[in-house]
């Protein structure tokens, strides 16, 4: 008999939503420092991302793109090379000046669709409350970041 060493396929699925959100959420990020004024990857872009996450649902194609993508960081064993290039990207999430001063989250000044939304969103989020128990961790795990990053919402 084996012990619970084998995922049960409800565990997979949970694991690979979890996967397929976060990996959009970053992709969020990135957007929204690319439109920022000093394309500078921060705990705001990181934060901002992971809250329009939360309440922008994902469309089926995002879904669908995103699962896939998260199917294969599980599955992965070919030659793909994991040199730690995700390690280089964290250094570059704090920009040391105000590391140690808690303020408010900072969006960008954008006015396209993604930009515009995620403003709508800060301002709903202390109020937004998640549809089920995956969106509950994930905007518990928002204000986790936002507490080792200083960052007010
Ligand atoms: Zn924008």
């Amino acid at each position: 008999m084996e012990l619970g060493s084998e995922l049960s396929k409800e565990q997979e699925t949970i694991i690979q939503v979890i996967l397929a959100n976060t990996s959009s959420a970053m992709k969020i990020s990135n957007t929204l420092c690319e439109h920022s004024d000093d394309k500078v990857l921060k705990a705001d872009e990181i934060i901002c991302g992971l809250i329009y996450r939360l309440m922008v649902p994902m469309t089926d194609e995002e879904m669908t793109t995103s699962l896939q993508e998260a199917e294969s960081l599980m599955y992965d064993d070919d030659d793909d090379d994991d040199e730690g290039e995700q390690i280089e990207d964290s250094e570059q999430i704090e920009d040391t000046d105000d590391l140690n001063t808690i303020r408010k989250v900072k969006p960008n000044n954008c006015n396209c669709d993604i930009c515009s939304k995620v403003r709508v969103c800060l301002l709903n989020f202390n109020d937004y409350l998640p549809k089920d128990e995956l969106g509950d961790k994930f905007k518990s795990s928002i204000l986790e970041t936002c507490k080792t990053h200083n960052r007010l919402l």
